[in-house]
């Protein structure tokens, strides 16, 4: 199903998170970067048109400025992301420089997604970007989201990102290979569920929680993510981002992950 998802597809948004991002030590790696550039550039070559959402401005400042790492204080930790955001955005320009592709950094909080002439502003510099062949790179806007305006997690900005961009298909990487029937971290014979087509019945499970060993916390987002890009009958494919080539994996068909289907 996630072959024929992605086969279909032309228009994708594709989240990637600090955790997939950083190696062992923390730091963003390169390596990796290089890799994940060189399959999107290859989905594109194919036709297809992507948009990032990356998280890791926290992960790349820390990498630039250690001696910050136990600032507590939110003005420092609004700093971190200033510098780290840079970071993050160089290390995928020199990814892509590889392929001879262009990045463009879009940052944004809860408020633009609510006000119709920046998202009509929005759309307009999505698709511009897109057609000359550029890819958008999008994150929260951290330096000016304080608490009230923050949209608090990247899985629900890709989501918004797909809808607004109307995007036929939305990726999010986890380090999980997708949902299983309970939380897989705590259970070690909880089972991968390949295709979920009852969006609801599963929230429910979420939200009834350890009650039920179904899992909370970070899985949450991720169904609240389907749910509203399903609403509007796109697609969303749960997979691990940390699995060799995985995007050309997922593409072959020889990549496990969870299909939620509208
Ligand atoms: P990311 O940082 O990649 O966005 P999170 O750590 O926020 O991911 O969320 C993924 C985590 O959710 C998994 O590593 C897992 O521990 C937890 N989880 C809880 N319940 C489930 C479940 N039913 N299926 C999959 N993962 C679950």
């Amino acid at each position: 199903m996630i072959r024929e998802l992605i086969a279909q597809a032309r228009k994708i948004v594709i989240k990637i998170g600090s955790n997939t991002l950083a190696d062992k030590d923390g730091r963003i790696s390169v390596p990796y970067l290089e890799e994940f550039a060189a399959q999107v550039t290859a989905l594109i070559r194919s036709g297809k048109q992507i948009i990032l959402v990356s998280s890791g401005a926290r992960v790349a400042g820390l990498s630039s400025l250690g001696k910050w790492v136990r600032k507590q204080d939110i003005h420092y930790k609004q700093a971190l992301c200033a510098v780290g955001q840079v970071e993050l955005m160089a290390a995928w320009r020199r990814a892509f420089e590889a392929g001879g592709i262009h990045v463009g950094q879009i940052l944004l909080t809860q408020e633009d997604f609510g006000d119709s002439i920046r998202t009509l502003n929005m759309r307009n510099t999505l698709f511009t970007l897109v057609d000359e062949g550029i890819i958008p790179i999008i994150n929260e806007n951290d330096t000016v989201s304080v608490e009230e305006i923050r949209i608090g997690d990247n899985d629900t900005l890709a989501a918004l990102s797909a809808v607004l961009w109307s995007a036929e298909l939305l990726i999010l990487f986890s380090d999980i290979d997708g949902l299983y029937d309970k939380n897989p971290k705590e259970y070690p014979d909880a089972k991968l569920v390949e295709e979920v087509r009852d969006i609801a019945a599963v929230r429910n499970a979420v939200a009834a929680g350890k009650a039920n060993s179904f899992g909370t916390g970070g899985i949450a987002t991720k169904i609240d993510a389907a749910q509203r890009v399903l609403s509007y009958g796109i697609p969303m494919i749960l997979a691990h981002g940390g699995r060799p080539r995985v995007l050309e994996a997922l593409a072959a068909g020889t990549q496990a992950g969870t299909a939620f289907l509208p």
